[in-house]
């Protein structure tokens, strides 16, 4: 599933130069995405650069100051939020108190005037889907936090919408209980083939759940991407830093042909090696970006690596299966690697204060221009 690629498929959502301006403040900035049916897409961001405000304009709460937004080709402006086949939902969800589950999730059919009998199976159907059958006749405050949720989305799904925009969805759930949830909630976009949008704060959250990321940044979108392709390969240190955990060295490039460069990063250490698909010309500022758990921790240097420095533990952080070490450099940088714990903790390898090297490939990281 990958329409993105495909150059033959129309997306079903087009934001064409869209700008979005209050006042004097731009919070969207000549945004132009494409958005395919049945994606799953997350918007992720730091707070306030625009996410709410992009969905907004999806919802027609809000219309762009600049620039068109299509759906299925048709440019939308003119259509009231009521009109359009989008639905948005909530992280507060909005469930009327007074009213079952089940009145809950027909409300919206009912004030459209859907025929009686059409309700009770499009009810009927929502609450399979939901795994909320036993709680038809139910009032919101009982059931529990996660069932609510399910509420909450079997409504914004009883109307058929095209597009379903998701707010922070899970932001109320505890975090065991939002893991189960975001695989219900994949489970249910697959079965129901609707687009989705989803706000999260949690890039987990976003890794898991979507097809495509887009990083958002000052109004912009920054990257889109596959959860895989926006960890693995960041187009830039904002993009590596937002998504994960990620060791930066800035350095300067210096291009031993085919790709490969050696970085000079500190007066004293040897060059780091570098395979890399960006490209560089020489002495030109770069960072390495690499991930925690491809640096490699030992005791002794090893025989063969592409790159190895020695450092000292500072702290480890145990997280059952896995333990983080932060490591001090001679250059007083500090850098992460990951281990997995196959031992108990009193027969581990490493502990404070030991001296350690650190090793990785040349191919590990990315290296990136800012
Ligand atoms: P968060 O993650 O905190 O919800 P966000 O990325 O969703 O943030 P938006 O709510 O889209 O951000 O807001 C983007 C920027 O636009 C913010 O700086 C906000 O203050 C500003 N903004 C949003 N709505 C309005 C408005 N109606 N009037 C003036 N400024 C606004």
């Amino acid at each position: 599933f990958e329409p993105w690629n495909d150059p033959e498929a129309k997306p079903l959502i087009h934001f064409q130069n869209v700008t979005k301006r209050f006042g004097e403040f731009t919070a969207i900035d000549n945004l132009t995405i494409d958005i395919y049916e049945r994606e799953f897409y997350a918007l992720l961001g730091p707070s306030g650069c625009g996410k709410t405000t992009l969905m907004r304009m999806l919802a027609g709460f809000e219309n762009p100051t600049e620039g068109k937004i299509f759906l299925a080709g048709q440019d939308i402006a003119p259509v009231p939020p009521n009109k359009r086949a989008v639905n948005m939902m909530f992280q507060s969800y909005a469930l009327f108190p007074h009213l079952s589950i089940w009145e809950n999730i027909a409300f919206g059919l009912k004030r459209e005037g859907m025929p009686k009998h059409d309700i009770n199976d499009r009810v009927e159907e929502m609450l399979r889907l939901t795994r909320l059958e036993k709680f038809a006749r139910r009032k919101p405050h009982q059931i529990s936090g996660g069932q609510r949720q399910r509420v909450a989305l079997a409504r914004s799904l009883a109307k058929a919408p095209k597009l379903l925009l998701l707010d922070e969805p899970l932001g109320a759930l505890d975090k065991k209980l939002r893991q189960d949830t975001q695989f219900e909630l994949m489970d249910i976009q697959e079965k129901t083939g609707t687009t989705f949008v989803i706000v999260t704060h949690d890039q987990e959250e976003a890794m898991t759940v979507a097809s495509r990321v887009a990083v958002m940044d000052h109004g912009k979108i920054v990257q889109v991407a596959t959860p895989d392709r926006i960890y693995e390969t960041p187009n830039s240190v904002y993009v590596a830093d937002f998504i994960g955990d990620v060791n930066l060295i800035e350095g300067t490039a210096k291009p031993n042909g085919s790709g490969t460069y050696a970085m000079s990063w500190h007066e004293g250490q040897p060059p780091l090696s570098i395979q890399s698909a960006n490209g560089f010309s020489d002495g030109q500022k770069c960072h390495l970006a690499i991930r925690p758990e491809k640096v490699s921790i030992s005791a002794e240097k090893p025989a063969a690596a592409d790159n190895a420095v020695q450092g000292r533990i500072l702290d480890i952080a145990y997280l059952g299966n896995i333990s983080t070490y932060h490591v001090e450099l001679p250059t007083g940088a500090l850098i992460k690697a990951q281990a997995a714990n196959t031992r108990r903790i009193a027969r581990r390898d490493f502990t404070w204060e030991d001296t350690v090297w650190l090793s990785w490939t040349a191919t590990a990281g990315v290296l990136l221009a800012e």
